[in-house]
């Protein structure tokens, strides 16, 4: 099978297993585990912030800091096609009691003038906006990177308007391979944010959670009432490090095959389908041919060993990874290409 469901399906390399293996563990709920404490030292420095978490998953990483940085009944501002806004449950209202509101973007990015028009008055009777999430990259919206002139305004018209920012930044790896931006000059844009260990990076599990000394106190709590305390997570944290210190660079060959991806269907098509502009690893695919129900490509791919996802009734989402070689990326677009055209 060649699956392009997604970067989260991935396993362990040999070198990664063998770094696990070799872990130092301790309890980390009494903070002792010397791999934990190693792995958050080394984000905290790389995303420029004082303190960093580590967490089972990008989902609580990102609810923490909106538990932290929000108080019951507040309003955070999202993009419309956001993660926390359509693949984290209602964590929002049932965690922080706090409600979202929606902003069309562009590929995923939002503009200032989109934010102002957003804020809410202040009103007793209207709910307080209190926090902007952005999310870098952007993966419904076809793994598009924030442009950092962009980030730069928000952080500048937020930081006016009193509101803080937290940066999703789970493909915040391929931005930075993509662009050449350094994740701390994205994550000086926001007050806390989030990376994820266990897609493109390839670690089995973990994401992290990066802000203030006194967000990390807060979070650690929060991280404890979600039921994330772990104990010797030292063999995780390990798979963490060696992610970080050997599988970022190489995601530039996961855009790589992206874009091949892309330009393989747009010659082999012949105009059944349309991709969003390829950025990094994602390639979002529009059906505009006689094969109109994405459920039925999907379906049909699988019979010939090519893993994708919906992501609407004519839409498909194929990622790129370390798990898959260039000739398997090209072999599934020219599938997919004679199942459609
Ligand atoms: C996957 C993802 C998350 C959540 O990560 P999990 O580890 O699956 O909980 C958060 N934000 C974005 C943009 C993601 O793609």
């Amino acid at each position: 099978m060649i699956d392009l469901r997604s970067d989260t399906v991935t396993k362990p390399s040999k070198g990664m297993r063998e770094a696990m293996a070799k872990a130092e563990v301790g309890d980390d709920v009494f903070g002792e585990d010397p791999t934990v404490n190693r792995l958050q030292e080394t984000a905290a420095d790389l995303l420029g912030k004082e303190d960093a978490l580590f967490t089972p998953s990008g989902v609580m990483a990102n609810q923490i800091a909106i538990r932290c940085l929000t108080e019951p009944g507040d309003e955070v501002i999202v993009e419309r096609n956001a993660h926390i806004l359509n693949y984290e449950t209602a964590a929002p209202a049932l965690i922080s009691s706090v409600q979202l509101f929606p902003v069309d973007g562009s590929r995923g990015i939002l503009e200032v003038e989109q934010l102002r028009a957003a804020l809410r008055p202040s009103a007793y009777y209207m709910p307080r906006t209190s926090l902007i999430c952005l999310e870098n990259t952007h993966n419904m919206a076809g793994g598009s990177v924030f442009p950092i002139e962009t980030m730069r305004s928000i952080r500048s018209f937020a930081k006016e308007a009193g509101i803080r920012i937290h940066l999703d930044g789970a493909r915040l790896w391929n931005a930075w391979v993509a662009s050449g931006v350094h994740p701390r000059e994205y994550s000086a844009q926001a007050d806390t944010v989030s990376v994820c260990f266990s897609k493109g990076l390839g670690a089995p599990v973990g994401s992290l959670v990066a802000g203030s000394r006194e967000f990390i106190r807060r979070a650690r709590t929060v991280r404890k009432i979600l039921g994330g305390g772990m104990r010797q997570a030292g063999i995780l944290a390990a798979a963490a490090l060696y992610a970080m210190q050997h599988h970022v660079e190489r995601l530039k060959e996961d855009h790589e095959h992206a874009r091949m991806f892309a330009e393989t269907l747009a010659n082999d098509a012949g105009g059944a389908a349309t991709c969003e502009p390829v950025e990094t690893n994602i390639i979002i695919i529009h059906l505009t041919g006689r094969e109109r129900s994405a459920s039925e490509v999907v379906r049909k791919l699988r019979d010939k060993g090519v893993l994708l996802i919906m992501a609407g009734p004519r839409t498909l989402r194929a990622v790129t990874h370390m798990d898959v070689s260039r000739d398997e990326v090209l072999s599934a677009s020219r599938l997919l290409a004679r199942v459609i055209a």
